[in-house]
């Protein structure tokens, strides 16, 4: 057997290799000096052409390009009505953001276990925690995989709620064949540098309803409108504008933006690269009685932002935190998502208490993600199962 290079052996590779990475070539470089010696740096014409690129990518009526995917949260929040002691049903295995964003409207989030297959919020869970003050869902795509959809529609409209999907995971996913962006009631992406469509920093929410549409314009940049149609008081002049609500500054720049479309236009290139190296992960894995390979839905055609290596504990002799440093070892630094956010000293203020999802903080204890993004080689590929298959023989009770 190969010794370990934590135990003094020879890494499987020489260099390190991260879980993600942003991959930008000439034509996006080019896309972003354009904008700098043009005239417009934000609220030009970059920012528009992005969101109608948005729409006709996904299918969806409208979409508000904004400063980052929290920004379009908090939005998304404000337009579906969330305010003081409204409760909002989210997943814990999440970046925190998606259950802030209730926070930041003075609302609670409601944590609904996962389902331990999928690792996606349970329907039947969510169902369990609606009470009288639920408003909305925020259902994340977690990993880029679809949410269950129809079920979770059907317990929103069973009970007057939003929908609302994170999709910061799942830009290029479709399910049932339709595109994420275009089914539920609001959808936000991020365009963060991990994630599998960049802007530096850049987020977005899509919608077929006009009236939230509208909303989310005003939430976006202060509250303010130009439209001559919706304003209350009379027309001073040329210069006049209101400000009908309190809204923010969660303007995206045309810098940003244009970087983004650049980035779309390599999207199905992208979605085709990620799904090779999971095809080539879930090979390799499945056949290793000692993990556990994320289940899909059929009706998801995923491109997957996150591969998730989930060890089975009680057949190694080795736990997770010994595992990812064994990997780290072999210079395959690894990440896990998430921690489930209710664990988070924040929420513990609050009064959440652990063990209110058992599936979540199961899935906590035994998760690692590997490296997964479109630069990899098949080498990187190569050299991250050797590793895998490196420590789990090592460690195989
Ligand atoms: C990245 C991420 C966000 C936040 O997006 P930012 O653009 O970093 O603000 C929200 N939810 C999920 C699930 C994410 O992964």
């Amino acid at each position: 057997m190969e010794e370990l290079a934590i135990n003094g052996g020879k890494p499987v590779r020489e260099t390190k290799i991260y879980y993600g990475h942003q991959y930008i070539d000439q034509a996006d470089v080019e896309a972003v000096s354009r904008v700098l010696v043009s005239e417009a740096l934000t609220c030009g014409p970059k920012i528009t052409e992005l969101e109608e690129k948005l729409c006709s990518i996904t299918g969806a009526k409208y979409a508000v390009a904004v400063s980052n995917g929290t920004a379009a949260l908090h939005i998304a929040c404000l337009a579906a009505g969330i305010g003081e002691g409204d409760e909002v049903i989210t997943t814990p295995i999440t970046f925190a953001a998606s259950a802030n964003c209730a926070c930041y409207c003075g609302g609670k989030p409601v944590f609904a276990d996962i389902d331990p297959k999928t690792y996606n919020i349970d329907p039947v869970e969510v169902e369990k925690k609606v009470t009288e003050h639920t408003k909305a869902v925020v259902a994340v795509d977690f990993t880029g995989q679809a949410v269950q959809l129809d079920e979770l529609f059907s317990v929103c409209h069973k009970n007057g709620l939003l929908l609302i999907e994170d999709a910061a995971h799942s830009i290029g996913t479709k399910y049932k064949g339709r595109p994420i962006g275009s089914i539920a009631d609001m959808t936000t992406f991020s365009f963060h540098p991990v994630k599998t469509v960049t802007g530096g920093e850049g987020g977005a929410v899509l919608t077929n309803s006009r009236e939230l549409y509208e909303k989310l314009l005003l939430y976006r940049t202060h509250g303010i409108t130009k439209n001559v149609s919706m304003m209350q008081n009379e027309i001073d002049g040329p210069w006049y504008y209101e400000m009908l609500d309190l809204g923010f500054n969660y303007r995206i720049t045309d810098i940003q933006a244009a970087l983004i479309i650049s980035q779309l236009d390599k999207l199905s290139a992208f979605g085709r690269r990620r799904k090779e190296i999971v095809e080539k992960y879930n090979e390799a894995f499945r056949e290793i009685p000692e993990l556990f390979v994320q289940e899909e839905i059929p009706e998801s055609d995923t491109i997957r932002h996150l591969y998730i290596l989930r060890i089975r504990p009680e057949k190694l002799s080795v736990d997770r935190a010994g595992f990812f440093r064994a990997m780290e070892a072999e210079n395959v630094c690894c990440n896990v998502h998430y921690i489930p956010v209710y664990f988070m000293p924040y929420y513990e203020k609050l009064g959440y208490q652990r063990g209110i999802c058992p599936e979540a903080e199961k899935l906590y204890q035994e998760e690692m993600s590997l490296p997964l993004y479109y630069s990899l080689t098949d080498e990187d590929v190569d050299s991250v199962i050797h590793a895998v298959k490196k420590v789990v023989s090592a460690y195989r009770k």
